[in-house]
């Protein structure tokens, strides 16, 4: 059974030996782990909309199957918004869509209600813990596990990658995810510093009821990162 709340889901990655990389906005600790060996890792992220929680529950799920040497190492963060977790709100404590707080060159003030992007790139103490981890080791490619499209978005070189986790996913690879997402994890990574990006889009609701599928997507998306 999986943890299903909050508190739960931080005392399970702790037994599991996630480190603090930082803070967010209350005082939650993000918490991540580094497996593998040496190289630049791929950077598994999941829980930065906190009304999807579904997408930290998929990379708690795939904890247990890692490989003791994952082909390529790997950073898993599993709840970068966690504020917004505890609340059950996609956005950040101070009403931030984190996903829009990345120093992308598409950045821009201006938004759609809800989409506040903060008053600058990586103002946000949770955006920040991700970009510090991102310069730590550099990262080879990275996968963002989002709700409720069920679908593999993907930015810069990551259309292969994509398909491949579409094929076992069965949910469609899209190169576009058919609105702006102006300094989001995506374009940051992988327009401009054009890094292999996976967005990973769950379908709605809770993870059991489409858990083989996401389990699928992510070994996929293991086995065939670039
Ligand atoms: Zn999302």
């Amino acid at each position: 059974m999986l943890p299903r709340t909050p508190d739960q889901r931080k005392a399970a990655l702790a037994a599991l030996g996630f480190d603090e990389i930082g803070r967010s906005t209350e005082g939650r600790p993000l918490l991540a782990r580094r497996f593998g060996g040496a190289g630049a890792p791929l950077l598994l992220m999941g829980g930065i909309h906190g009304d999807e929680p579904a997408s930290v529950d998929a990379l708690l799920d795939l904890l247990p199957r890692l490989p003791p040497a994952p082909r390529v190492p790997l950073w898993v963060l599993p709840a970068a918004n966690p504020d917004g977790l505890a609340a059950g709100r996609k956005n950040s404590a101070r009403d931030v869509d984190l996903n829009r707080n990345f120093p992308a060159r598409s950045f821009r003030p201006q938004h759609q209600p809800g989409y506040f992007p903060g008053p600058a790139p990586l103002s946000e103490p949770e955006a920040r813990a991700v970009a510090e981890l991102v310069a730590r080791d550099g990262v080879r490619a990275a996968l963002a596990v989002h709700a409720p499209f069920a679908c593999v978005n993907y930015d810069g070189p990551a259309r292969d990658w994509a398909l491949a986790v579409a094929e076992a996913c069965g949910w469609p690879a899209r190169g576009d995810i058919g609105y702006p997402t102006p300094g989001s994890f995506g374009s940051w990574l992988g327009v401009d510093r054009g890094l292999p990006v996976l967005t990973l889009e769950l379908p709605p609701g809770p993870l059991d009821g489409f858990r083989s599928a996401a389990a699928a997507a992510l070994d996929a998306a293991l086995i065939r990162v670039p």
